[in-house]
């Protein structure tokens, strides 16, 4: 595991992508030295800035990379349209990327230094908006692609924003709340000059939550003014919007609703299996219950658990914020992460992060609905082997869409100093989802290709024409 993590270090240099080598003059005792043997000794050396972030190998066991699986979805559907080359290019690449070094005392392993990114993608129709992550493997490549996500997600909900993404490569789940908070205020501070609720505004993503996104909006305060709308996601009581803790599973919830509509399938005899069991999971596992369906299996990093009979998803989530292990919780039996995957179910939802559904493992999937609630969980060869099988797939970029319809609502709240009650944030949240379901199935079903192609497609389209307008991107 250290020669692994040490990569360049270990054979005493690096390179810095121009093909220029470096010798960092680190030795494996200095790394050991800084990195002992605890919780945070996972993070194996305390330089994760920039210059060695981005030697990062391709984590995982997905076959692409993040970004190579949206620029693979990118480019069947710009084929489709037609877009010249040139055009491509824009769309391909980001308006803007910072790194910022995040240096941060913890706890027991002295500094360590993390790479925080801000990807910008595009800003044609309107300003940057996307979640923060938090996860040891967070990497350019990976904040790259989902910031392009977000560009096509809030053009195909029609949400007057562009799309960013970003993230510190810390590992969140082993931090404490002093740790956390010292990482999101050096992280803030350093990319404050491109934030701003007229610019770009951060929400939650994997390993951040509304705490994260108050201490964030306390720090652009220091700068700039107490200014809410610079952040979505917040608590209620600091300026969020009811029911947007709740919203990207509700979303994934009417997503369900539609595509059980369109196969005729009932929440009475559905059986769901959900991947990931955070904030999108958990939400869509009790709303999905709530609606009648049994929920079969459930999965996290710890492992995973299964019941014929159904698992209460609202006593699982207490079993696991009381610190509970997944495989003990005593209502079901513990099964493999990958035997998740195999069970008969007829609706599967990836909740957990990028790639977890590949060319290795998409044929044991046995549902009749896949629905993803994670970012790219589907690399290109599983969609196939997944279409192949005759499933649905509901789209990312559709499916996920409903935290940032919620967040979109949350700003709208803010700019205008209104408060809106639940009732009506999930009433008007249900009708975006709705609509934009049905236009990407009407499209679909209208050319003959899968939802996510068109999906892509009406996303591109809108984009394009926001840049025509501006005159971006060469338009001019
Ligand atoms: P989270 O950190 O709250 O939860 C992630 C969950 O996935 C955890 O239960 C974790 O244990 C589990 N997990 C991670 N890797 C796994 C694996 N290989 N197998 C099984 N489980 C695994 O994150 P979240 O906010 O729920 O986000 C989950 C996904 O949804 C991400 O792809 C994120 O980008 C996407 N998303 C989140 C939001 C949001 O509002 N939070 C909005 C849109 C999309």
């Amino acid at each position: 595991m250290w020669g692994r993590h040490l990569g360049p270090l270990g054979s005493g240099g690096g390179d810095d992508g121009a093909g220029r080598a470096h010798n960092l003059g680190a030795t494996v005792a200095d790394v050991e030295h800084f990195a002992p043997h605890t919780a945070v000794g996972r993070l194996t050396h305390p330089d994760k800035s920039p210059r060695v972030a981005n030697k990062a190998p391709h984590p995982g066991p997905a076959e692409t990379s993040s970004f190579d699986t949206v620029s693979h979805y990118f480019d069947a559907a710009a084929d489709r349209l037609g877009v010249p080359e040139g055009l491509r290019a824009v769309i391909r690449t980001a308006y803007r990327e910072v790194q910022v070094q995040v240096p941060v005392r913890l706890r027991d392993a002295g500094i360590h230094v993390f790479s925080g990114y801000r990807v910008q993608h595009n800003r044609a129709r309107g300003p940057f908006k996307g979640g923060i992550r938090y996860h040891e493997r967070v990497n350019l490549d990976e904040v790259r692609a989902l910031a392009a996500l977000m560009t096509l997600k809030t053009a195909l909900v029609d949400v007057p924003f562009g799309g960013a993404k970003g993230g510190v490569n810390c590992p969140a789940r082993d931090l404490d709340q002093g740790e956390l908070e010292r990482i999101t205020r050096s992280f803030t501070d350093k990319i404050a000059g491109i934030l701003g609720p007229a610019r770009d505004i951060p929400a939650p993503d994997a390993g951040t939550n509304a705490q994260v996104m108050a201490w964030m909006m306390d720090e652009y305060a220091k700068l700039h003014g107490d200014t809410p709308a610079v952040v979505t996601g917040k608590p209620i009581s600091l300026g969020g919007s009811p029911g947007r803790e709740a919203a990207t599973g509700r979303g994934v919830v009417y997503a369900y609703r539609e595509a059980a509509r369109a196969l005729g399938l009932h929440p009475d005899s559905t059986r769901v299996a959900i991947q990931g069991f955070g904030n999108v999971g958990s939400w869509t596992a009790r709303l999905m219950t709530q609606l009648g369906c049994t929920l079969v299996g459930v999965s996290n990093t710890s492992g995973a658990i299964h019941s014929e009979q159904g698992i209460d998803a609202d006593a699982l989530a207490r079993h696991l914020a009381g610190d509970g292990k997944l495989a003990e919780y005593p209502a079901a039996e513990p099964i493999g992460s990958e035997d998740l995957m195999a069970l008969d179910c007829e609706v599967f939802i990836a909740a957990a992060l990028g790639g977890t559904i590949h060319a290795g493992n998409a044929d044991s999937i046995r549902a009749r609905i896949v629905i993803e609630g994670a970012n790219n969980p589907t690399t290109p060869a599983a969609d196939q082997i997944l279409a192949d099988k005759g499933m649905l797939i509901v789209p990312d970029i559709l499916a996920n869409a409903g935290g940032v319809v919620v967040s979109y609502f949350e700003w709208v709240q803010n700019l205008q100093h209104v408060g809106w009650d639940e009732h009506e944030v999930n009433n008007k949240l249900g009708a975006r989802m709705r609509s934009a379901y049905r236009e990407v199935e009407e499209r679909a079903r209208r050319q003959g290709v899968t939802p996510r192609l068109a999906a892509y497609e009406l996303a591109i389209e809108r984009v394009l024409e926001a840049m025509r307008l501006r005159g971006h991107g060469g338009f001019a």
